[in-house]
C-alpha cells in the first residue's frame, strides 16, 4: 500500500494501481482511481486490468511498474 487513496471511493492504493493509472491515464497524474474505479471508467473489468498489471509486471517493459514495485 502508498499514501495514496483513491480518488473517487477513498479505498488505499497499491504501487501496482498507481502504476497502471499513470499508465492508462496519465503518466503526470497526481491523483488516482483504484482499479475498481478505473475499470468503471475504462469500461474494464477489474480482472482484465489485473491480467495487465501482470502482464507488465512479467515483461517489464513499463518502468513505471518497477519504480513502484516497493510501495512509496
Ligand atoms: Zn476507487
Amino acid at each position: 500500500m502508498t499514501r495514496h487513496h483513491c480518488l473517487r471511493c477513498g479505498a488505499p492504493l497499491t504501487g501496482d494501481e498507481i502504476a497502471l493509472y499513470k499508465k492508462m491515464i496519465s503518466r503526470a497524474a497526481e491523483a488516482y482511481l483504484c482499479l475498481d474505479c478505473l475499470a468503471g471508467e475504462c469500461s474494464a473489468t477489474r480482472e482484465k486490468l489485473e491480467a495487465l498489471i501482470a502482464f507488465y509486471h512479467r515483461t517489464g517493459i513499463c518502468t513505471l511498474f518497477a519504480k513502484y514495485e516497493d510501495g512509496e
